[in-house]
């Protein structure tokens, strides 16, 4: 499968990892939109959260579960904002599930 991020979470294409375990792994994102901005991806191929089920839905507790740590080690102190985009009309470009992790500032409050 052609998937990015299935090739980031194999390691086939190298990333700036903040986190890694049995179900997720945690990167830098390569074009930060805030002074801190990490990616939390699912080790299984999940296209977005539209597409989580009875199945696959320990994937998404599992990363819950791991956000804390993540946010700790990528020195996101002062609290962060979690975002996931979901399909056309949120633009979103990777076809696999994943997490925004953002902060590192004061975020406004509007998305604009
Ligand atoms: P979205 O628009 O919600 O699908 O977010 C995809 C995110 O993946 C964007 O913020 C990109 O900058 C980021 N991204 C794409 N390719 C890579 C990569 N190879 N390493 C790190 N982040 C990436
Ligand atoms: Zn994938």
């Amino acid at each position: 499968m052609d998937c990015i991020f299935c090739k980031i979470a194999e390691g086939v294409i190298p990333s700036n990892k903040v986190y890694e375990d049995e179900y997720c792994l945690a990167f830098h994102d390569i074009n930060p939109q805030t002074p801190i901005h990490v990616l939390v991806i699912p080790k299984a191929h999940i296209v977005s959260a539209d597409e989580v089920t009875v199945e696959n839905s320990a994937f998404v507790t599992k990363i819950f579960e791991a956000i804390p740590t993540i946010a700790k080690q990528a020195g996101l102190v002062g609290g962060y904002r979690i975002i996931s985009n979901c399909g056309e009309d949120a633009c979103q470009s990777v076809k696999h599930l994943h997490f925004h992790l953002m902060g590192g500032k004061k975020l406004p409050e509007q998305m604009g």
